[in-house]
């Protein structure tokens, strides 16, 4: 069924050459060791089955999930862990997966509270990055593609829990709609 969603940002191949390239990456920087990746609900699950099979070195997968409050365009600074680990990660290399870093919030308060569980290393890695919309102080290791500041759906990111079965991503309408929804 089509869906009217907007402007085609990256195709289905655009998003899966540069998921290939990013694992392969990956893979070189974390030869010879083993890596838990940590997959932010639910935005990134897409992304993350695509790494996770472009990656060669032993992977180990958990999940979290994290509310961040909106007031459309900007976050009010708060994030708050909503589904914690199951895994120990003190002495893992764990590597934070994504689907998009905006301000930052969300990945700042996630990587503050996992280094509190001394993993070996700790990096971050998202699909998208709005490069110049950042109020936080947030290095991220691994960046699919920088993207403009607008609000774009697919490939696990939704609106209002739509669109995140499109194998591409789309801006989504014409403006810039309030992402009131809580828990990505
Ligand atoms: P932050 O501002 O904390 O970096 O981003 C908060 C969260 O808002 C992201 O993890 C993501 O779930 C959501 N978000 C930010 N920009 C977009 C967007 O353009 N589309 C969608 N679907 N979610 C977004
Ligand atoms: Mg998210």
């Amino acid at each position: 069924m089509e869906q009217n969603t907007g402007k085609i940002l990256l195709s289905e191949e655009d998003i899966l050459q540069r998921v290939k390239m990013l694992g392969q990456q990956i893979s070189n920087d974390y030869r010879d060791k083993e890596i838990t990746i940590v997959c932010v609900l639910k935005g990134a699950v897409v992304f993350v089955a695509d790494l996770l099979r472009s990656i060669d070195v032993p992977t180990d997968l958990d999940f979290v999930q994290i509310s961040s409050y909106g007031n459309g365009t900007k976050s009010t600074g708060v994030a708050k862990v909503l589904q914690g680990l199951t895994t120990n990660i003190q002495g893992r290399h764990v590597l934070v997966v994504d689907d998009i870093v905006d301000s930052g919030l969300t990945l700042r308060c996630l990587r503050d509270s996992l280094l509190t569980k001394c993993p070996a290393s700790l990096k971050l890695c998202v699909l998208l990055d709005k490069v110049g919309h950042r109020t936080q102080d947030v290095k991220i290791d691994y960046v699919g593609f920088e993207i403009p500041n607008k609000f774009v759906v697919g490939y696990g990111l939704d609106y209002a829990g739509q669109y995140r079965g499109l194998r591409h991503i789309a801006i989504l309408g014409g403006g810039n709609p309030s992402h009131s929804v809580d828990v990505e």
